[in-house]
């Protein structure tokens, strides 16, 4: 039905632009719409909580639900359609049992790691998604630096046309890099949740000079000063994500950090050269 109507729509618009999200909208989100008005004839975002890439459950129910507040901020930002999905209409079989993607090393370092499954359910979601709206075009954060690689690798995988445009990391006003999870922090989680810039910021500012270890340490501890509870601080070439020990000054590297502000987990990256 989606697909037929875009398909019309295609014709007399132009090239479609794809916003995927999870709902719970903030100007991160906003940017992307924003690009997509740009370089797309027709908008369209989709708002699913998707239930596969939760790897704790504990997470899904607490996700944030802000719908009315969604719509208004998607009218005002230009976005021609809003696809709300069901988990019935994306999952009709349910979702248990479901194909395996060849996702290589990625599936298995940094966030893949540290959330079994996850990305598993994020192909899951994406490449339904992506049939329904055949966009041309679709905007990804780059705030989810490995989630970009990975669905990279889907496009591939699925064959299609559909081009990834990675949009810059949109931040508050201290650095810390805009999130729906952050609706869950408290005041003083909140404040103390500025230490994962200043923590990716510090590696960027001695990696050049010092042993990537050290520098890795200090970064950790500076988020531990600050109640964190650090699932990884790492550095990684920026172009395949493989991590790096050493660094002789050749290679583009992006820094990353997951962590723990208690139980509300965090994530954040920096190009670093
Ligand atoms: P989510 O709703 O968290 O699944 O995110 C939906 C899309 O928004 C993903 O492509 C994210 O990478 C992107 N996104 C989330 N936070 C930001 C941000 N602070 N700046 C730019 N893009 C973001």
């Amino acid at each position: 039905m989606l697909k037929a109507w875009l398909a019309v729509k295609r014709i007399s618009n132009g090239p479609i632009g794809f916003v995927p999200t999870m709902g719970a909208l903030h100007e991160g989100h906003i940017a992307l719409i924003r690009q997509a008005r740009k370089e797309s004839g027709l908008v369209v975002c989709s708002i699913f909580v998707n239930p596969t890439q939760f790897n704790d459950p504990k997470d899904f129910q607490k996700y944030p639900v802000t719908i009315e507040e969604d719509i208004y901020q998607l009218e005002i930002a230009g976005t021609d359609i809003l696809f709300l999905p069901t988990i019935e209409a994306l999952y009709p079989n349910g979702t248990k049992d479901l194909e395996r993607y060849e996702l290589g090393y990625l599936e298995n370092i940094l966030e893949g790691f540290y959330r079994p499954g996850h990305y598993q359910g994020v192909c899951q979601v994406m490449s339904r998604l992506l049939k329904a709206v055949e966009p041309e075009l679709l905007f990804m954060g780059q705030k989810d630096y490995q989630q970009c690689m990975v669905v990279n690798r889907l496009i591939q995988l699925m064959q299609i046309a559909t081009k990834l445009v990675t949009c810059p990391t949109i931040r508050e006003a201290d650095g810390l890099a805009m999130s729906s999870r952050n609706k869950r922090l408290n005041k003083e989680q909140r404040g103390n949740a500025v230490a994962i810039y200043k923590a990716l910021n510090l590696i960027k500012e001695n990696i050049g000079t010092r042993k990537t270890t050290e520098v890795i340490d200090e970064a950790t501890q500076l988020l531990k000063k600050y109640n964190f509870n650090p699932d990884y601080v790492a550095i990684a070439d920026a172009g395949t994500l493989e991590l790096i020990n050493r660094w002789h000054g050749e290679k583009k590297l992006v820094a990353l950090i997951a962590a723990f502000q208690e139980e509300v987990r965090l994530i954040d990256n920096l190009i670093i050269n």
